[in-house]
């Protein structure tokens, strides 16, 4: 059989948790179109659509990966990183058109993870581009405070409680990608402090 969780990298294996079958998918996902993404990434299902898209999904401009989702089943937002910083708005315009669910996907090997060696190439894009040196330096600078990120799965997870804190009534599903699978996988830290306690009795 193949064993997608040898393909998570080392740095991730540990923290993460494999979703094999639909039986994996947490619970309080069942029925919404968090669950059917997850479904037709890893398993291969078919999407369906209406004409009413219930579904914001936000990830990274990442070339190696394209969203398996047919037209007209979700809004998408794509970021350097996959954050929604600076997008706040956008989610506000679809939550009038019916959205009731955000999801995250985070990915390994994320450029945004780089961004402190990339700097100086960035700065000079822009020069050739006929910028002011300086201002192209400290715009750059400026921008990389926002977007940059240390590790990818803490920035996913530091994104879920911010968006959570500014919209509390909608599902928001943090996902992590591994590229070469294209699979989601679950966070532990979402499994442990937040999915699995659904299954518990209160
Ligand atoms: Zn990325």
């Amino acid at each position: 059989m193949y064993d997608s969780y040898s393909s998570i990298p080392e740095l991730h294996k540990s923290r993460l948790i494999q979703m094999q079958s639909s039986n994996d998918i947490p619970a309080r996902w069942n029925g919404t179109p968090i669950a059917s993404f997850i479904q037709a990434q890893n398993f291969g299902y078919p999407l369906h659509v209406n004409d009413q898209p219930q579904i914001l999904i936000s990830t990274c401009i990442e070339f190696r990966y394209a969203l398996p989702i047919p037209a007209k089943y979700a809004y998408v937002i794509r970021t350097a990183g996959g954050r929604l910083i600076g997008q706040e708005f956008a989610v506000g315009y679809v939550l009038t058109k019916g959205v009731k669910n955000i999801i995250l996907i985070a990915h390994d090997d994320c450029g945004m993870a780089k961004v402190s060696q990339a700097k100086e190439a960035i700065a000079k894009a822009f020069v050739q581009q006929g910028w002011d040196p300086a201002e192209a330096l400290h715009y750059v600078n400026q921008q990389a405070e926002v977007l940059a990120i240390d590790d990818e799965l803490d920035a996913l997870e530091h994104e879920y409680y911010r968006l959570k804190q500014m919209f509390n009534d909608i599902h928001v599903a943090p996902l992590f990608l591994t590229l070469n699978d294209k699979r989601v996988h679950l966070p532990k830290w979402y499994h442990e402090r937040i999915s699995a306690r659904d299954a518990q009795p209160h």
